[in-house]
């Protein structure tokens, strides 16, 4: 079997969760990677759905059980992580693996997969319309906008090590680019 992965990488709030929507809902043979978290749900978020939601302490024993391909702390205190179990029981099925991931984590998925993985940095126009984005998402506090927009600013740095940049300045371009990238990917 091709055991094959896509990741898509972006600082937040650069439009990636709609591209990966978009891209699940138009290809079949894409299953998105169910992460790994030690934050609380958000909103509608439910548990086995956009994340498995444990407590800091399970997701601590769960690293010492070296049950994660890769995890990070991506905001102080707030851990995510791919586990093994996920990678397998998508293969099992014969799907590509999408991943949504925080930029480090895609480095580290790259480096893992190799030439079974395809890279992609999802790119904001610019920090300013990063920070409009956050606003008009209106799910953050201000104090936690800046933080995200900070954060931001030393992620962009890491585009040079992925294996393809989608700039996010038009949503209907981004979403084609999108798909052409996954169909080349995916057909090799
Ligand atoms: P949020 O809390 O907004 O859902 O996600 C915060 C960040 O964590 C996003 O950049 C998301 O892509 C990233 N993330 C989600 N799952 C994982 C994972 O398994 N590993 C890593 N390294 N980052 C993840």
């Amino acid at each position: 079997m091709n055991k094959k992965v896509i990741i898509f990488s972006a600082p937040s709030g650069a439009g990636k969760s709609t591209v990966v929507g978009h891209l699940l809902k138009t290809f079949p043979f894409l299953e998105f990677s169910i992460s790994a978290t030690s934050r609380s749900p958000r909103g509608n978020e439910k548990d086995g759905v956009e994340y498995y939601f444990f407590s800091a302490e399970q997701f601590r024993e769960l690293i010492a059980r070296d049950a994660f391909v890769e995890y990070e702390e991506v905001y102080p205190g707030s851990f995510y992580g791919t586990l093994r179990s996920e990678v397998e029981r998508i293969w099992a099925k014969g799907h590509i693996i999408l991943f949504d991931i925080d930029v480090r984590g895609g480095v580290n998925l790259k480096r893992i997969f190799g030439d079974n993985a395809l890279s992609v940095f999802v790119k904001p126009p610019s920090v300013e319309e990063l920070r409009r984005r956050l606003i008009g998402r209106g799910t953050d506090s201000p104090e936690a906008i800046e933080r995200r927009v900070a954060k931001a600013e030393e992620e962009l740095e890491y585009e040079p090590q992925f294996d393809r940049v989608l700039e996010n300045d038009r949503l209907d371009r981004t979403l084609a680019e999108a798909e052409n990238i996954v169909k080349s990917f995916a057909v090799q």
